[in-house]
């Protein structure tokens, strides 16, 4: 992915979230948003999935400008969001939280859309509760399943707002092996705490504190902010 920022401004209540002034970000595969709460990270990566929209600024990501994208279709084609918890619709099976969007956005054929499904939940592990209703599953089997629906329709960029924050360590740590997995198949921005976790996960790294990137460079130079 590539990002660029401009004199980035959001304000919640006259009280500035986000002000950023300059950012390039060229050739980034995996990012992770670190840094001390009510930093602005969740701020941040809400700008960059069309979710709040900029007072002022300019952001471009990957070439698009999203402070004013007028029709957003295009570039919500191409991204996925999973985020701390309640990602799924509770009334359906997995399965189906699954295939909802293939069959009735994208007109997918229910048994292609079935075979693509369970393709990806067993690449994930839960193939095995595919018929099970969403408050059957664990936390980690939730949001597994939460992975797999942001990336089934082909989302080339996936955006994680702390994906393991609210579960139990080793829920955590299940899905923390998913998304190792899953690198491979899309780029990905992450907002989380976890930084032995980002030491392993990303490859580039924004330490966010009080609106500002007070720092951020290859992953390995994250140690430096401890
Ligand atoms: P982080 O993700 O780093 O914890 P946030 O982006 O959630 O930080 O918050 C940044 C700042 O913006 C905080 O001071 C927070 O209280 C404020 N903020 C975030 N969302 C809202 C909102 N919807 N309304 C008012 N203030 C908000
Ligand atoms: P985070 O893990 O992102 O720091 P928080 O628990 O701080 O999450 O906030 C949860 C949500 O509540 C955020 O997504 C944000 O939009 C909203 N929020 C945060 N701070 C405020 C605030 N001061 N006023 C209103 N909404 C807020």
């Amino acid at each position: 992915m590539n990002i660029e920022i401009q004199n980035l401004i959001k304000t919640y209540e006259k009280e500035s979230a986000i002000h950023i002034d300059t950012l390039d970000l060229k050739d980034i595969h995996t990012l992770a948003i670190v840094g001390p709460s009510g930093g602005g990270k969740s701020t941040l990566l809400k700008l960059l999935g069309t979710i709040e929209i900029a007072d002022s600024g300019s952001l471009k990501v990957n070439g698009i400008e999203i402070v004013g994208l007028k029709d957003p279709k295009s570039y919500l084609h191409e991204i996925g969001f999973v985020f701390q918890h309640d990602n799924l619709f509770p009334n359906l099976t997995v399965l189906q939280n699954v295939t909802i969007h293939l069959i009735y956005t994208y007109q997918m054929d229910e048994k292609e859309a079935t075979t693509l499904a369970e393709k990806w939940l067993n690449k994930v592990g839960i193939l095995e509760h595919k018929d099970k209703k969403v408050h059957q599953l664990s936390g980690g089997q939730a949001q597994r399943a939460a992975i797999v629906r942001a990336l089934i329709t082909g989302a080339k960029l996936l955006m994680l707002d702390e994906p393991t924050s609210a579960l139990d360590p080793e829920l955590a740590y299940e899905v923390m092996m998913t998304l190792m997995h899953m690198k491979e198949e899309t780029d990905m921005i992450i907002v989380t705490h976890e930084l032995n976790f980002a030491r392993r996960f990303a490859d580039y790294y924004l330490f966010v504190e009080e609106g500002k990137i007070l720092a951020h460079g290859p992953i390995e130079q994250l140690f430096a902010h401890e």
